[in-house]
């Protein structure tokens, strides 16, 4: 059965987390529209507090814990930002955290959660892998897990970037936004339609391995391999046992498209130049798909949801100076 959140559930998501995240104000970005007929949006949630939109739903799952779920602890897998948000709103609330994460987390995440005062604990080389051992350890130390995407008050937290993007677009036509395990889409998604039924909504994975695209293609959950990709932050499954985001991107959805390792590049490089803005690869696929023509009639105003900033700078400059050889 498809989770169905209400627009109540979306407003007492805002008002939990409202002390603890920025509401980003969208900014234009005229030079990224491809034609005069659309006026083009960015929501630069790369700016967010952790640098990524992931302290939205930690935030709000945190706050729904109850005082011994509390004491117990809570215990998560994590590509990176996830982990970073998690350890952030635990701190906050003085509850113990353990973040489990794969060797692919890069350096700059991993550093950022031990910063906050979490435990790390770094298993193996996937995602899946990290979830396992989170799994075990929630299991048999009575914490409370907290999954980074298939949890009805993660998906209301993600989804206040919607509330805020049609607060401040009302006649929002289409939503762009990235897609790994789903949760972001479907918050976002079933958001803007709460308030705006006739908005598209548009998700964009990486080529390399995209599990919801795959999975929807198949018509279940599917997993394969991981493979490497400078969008870190969408790797891993959407789970085999996925509860939620599954059918609520099936229902949800209009499309989602797929971008190439340049084409990323290419969008981060372009965050920066134009706008000054450090985005990771995961936060650029957005941008990725408008850029390469990827998203066809996108209609007037169109929001693209610039997920994350979490990437060293140097990176970002390799990336300018092989764009420029
Ligand atoms: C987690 C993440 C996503 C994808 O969110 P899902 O809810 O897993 O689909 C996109 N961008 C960034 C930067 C992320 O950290």
């Amino acid at each position: 059965m498809t989770l169905r959140l209400t627009g109540a559930q979306f407003k007492d998501a805002a008002v939990s987390i409202a002390e603890t995240v920025e509401k980003t104000r969208l900014i234009q970005a005229p030079s990224l529209s491809p034609d005069s007929r659309s006026s083009l949006w960015l929501k630069p949630e790369c700016l967010q507090v952790t640098g990524s939109f992931k302290i939205r739903g930690a935030a709000n799952k945190i706050a729904s814990l109850d005082r011994t779920a509390r004491e117990r602890g809570i215990v998560t897998a994590s590509s990176g930002n996830h982990g970073r948000a998690v350890a952030c709103v635990a701190g906050q609330f003085g509850v113990d955290a353990v973040i489990c994460m794969s060797t692919h987390v890069p350096p700059v995440k991993v550093d950022a959660i031990r910063g906050y005062g979490a435990r790390v604990v770094m298993t193996g080389d996937s995602y899946d892998g990290a979830e396992a051992e989170a799994l075990k350890m929630a299991r048999e130390e009575g914490m409370t897990f907290v999954s980074a995407f298939d949890d009805p008050h993660i998906i209301a937290g993600q989804g206040t970037i919607g509330l805020e993007i049609v607060r401040d677009l009302p006649d929002l036509d289409t939503v762009i936004v990235p897609v790994s395990g789903g949760g972001l889409i479907s918050g976002v998604g079933a958001a803007v339609r709460f308030l705006n039924p006739d908005a598209k909504v548009i998700g964009v994975s990486m080529d390399r391995a995209p599990m919801m695209h795959l999975s929807l293609r198949a018509g279940r959950p599917v997993e394969v391999a991981e493979e490497p990709t400078l969008a870190d932050a969408l790797m891993g499954s959407i789970g085999v046992e996925n509860q939620y985001t599954f059918a609520m991107v099936r229902d949800l959805v209009d499309e989602v498209v797929l971008v190439s390792e340049d084409q990323i590049g290419r969008a981060m490089v372009w965050a920066m130049r134009e706008h000054g803005l450090l985005v990771e690869g995961g936060g650029a696929v957005g941008l990725a798909a408008v850029m390469g023509g990827a998203v066809e009639n996108m209609g007037e105003n169109v929001v693209v949801v610039v997920s994350g900033g979490n990437v060293d700078r140097s990176r970002v400059d390799e990336l300018a100076t092989k764009e420029d050889e």
